[in-house]
């Protein structure tokens, strides 16, 4: 049992930025090589290959958007064929268009669910001949506690992360005996660029309804799911694990 990811080869959607570029930079200290998509940051995404190398890992940076379904067959076929194998898909590219049921335009829920839910099918159905083809495989994907338990103005995302969760736990029953485990991390309110736009009343509410009074580091959702893809949590699939200071228990 380990935490090393040592020789392994890891893809994770939506990499240049916040959760996701924490995720890319733990792996490869816990010794992967690192695929990585993004949408449109091209220098921030350049800027965490390099970092990935500077570790002495291989890294690849794919600009694909996660919702395009054929984009997300292209860049995994070539992962495989640059880097030889996928064993972690992360399926994190996520994004927000909050807003009240009444005021939501079909706009704003066609585009959060598709890069944040078909995402998730696009790639998990992508990765899924070559990790059946390996017999193993790790799959993880990264949801909200908005999922669980609702939040007002955000249809849109909590159907979107709800699914997600549906997906993980059919997945992890479909996939389980090919020796491919499927699990998500529903984090909680987690300090990126897209918690940014909280107004400072909005932080102090949150705050009064996290026991542990503060947010996340990205790192410690990254952790998490270094974890979840190592062999020391080889007997867990089809969970969905709360990284929320305790919001959800
Ligand atoms: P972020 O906005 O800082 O980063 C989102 C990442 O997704 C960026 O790298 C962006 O390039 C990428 N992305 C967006 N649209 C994309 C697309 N169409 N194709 C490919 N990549 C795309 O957000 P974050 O806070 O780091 O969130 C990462 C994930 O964690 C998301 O799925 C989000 O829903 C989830 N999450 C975040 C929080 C939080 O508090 N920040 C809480 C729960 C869940």
């Amino acid at each position: 049992m380990t935490l090393s990811l040592s020789g392994k080869v890891v893809l994770v959607t939506g990499g240049s930025r916040g959760i996701g570029k924490s995720i890319a930079l733990t792996f490869a200290d816990a010794g992967a090589d690192v695929a990585f998509t993004y949408k449109s940051a091209g220098a921030a995404a350049e800027e965490v290959k390099r970092a990935i190398e500077s570790k002495g890992r291989k890294a690849l940076a794919l600009q694909s958007d996660a919702g395009d379904f054929g984009a997300a067959n292209a860049a995994v076929e070539t992962v495989v064929k640059e880097l030889g194998r996928i064993d972690v898909l992360v399926n994190n590219a996520g994004i927000t268009k909050d807003t009240l049921l009444m005021r939501m335009s079909e706009a704003d829920w066609d585009a959060v669910i598709d890069t944040n839910l078909k995402s998730a099918f696009n790639f998990c159905k992508a990765v899924s001949r070559p990790m059946m083809g390996q017999r193993s495989g790790n799959i993880i994907n990264i949801s909200s506690i908005t999922g669980v338990i609702g939040n007002a103005g955000q249809v849109n995302y909590a159907a979107a992360k709800a699914g997600m969760i549906g997906l993980t736990k059919t997945l992890a029953k479909e996939l389980a005996s090919r020796n491919i485990q499927v699990n998500a991390v529903a984090p909680g309110f987690v300090d990126t660029d897209m918690t940014d736009k909280l107004t400072p009343a909005q932080r102090e509410a949150l705050l009064n309804i996290i026991p542990m009074k503060r947010t996340a580091k990205p790192e410690e959702i990254a952790g998490v799911v270094v974890f979840l893809a190592s062999s020391a949590a080889s007997y867990i699939t089809g969970q969905v694990l709360c990284v929320d200071g305790g919001i959800v228990m």
